[in-house]
């Protein structure tokens, strides 16, 4: 079995992506599929892009 681990892009925070989508929340920015491992990463990262 493999594992994939995939960074949270606002705090890098390792995710395993085994179940990618219970595992790590996604969010569409900037018409780019994003992986974060909570909402509120997604959340912020998006405010700081749109900064
Ligand atoms: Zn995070």
């Amino acid at each position: 079995m493999k594992y994939k681990f995939v960074k949270c892009e606002c705090c890098n925070m390792n995710i395993p992506s085994e179940k990618c989508d219970l595992a790590a929340y996604s969010a569409v920015i900037d018409g780019k599929e994003h992986l974060f491992c909570c909402k509120n990463c997604a959340k912020e990262y998006e405010e700081t892009k749109s900064k």
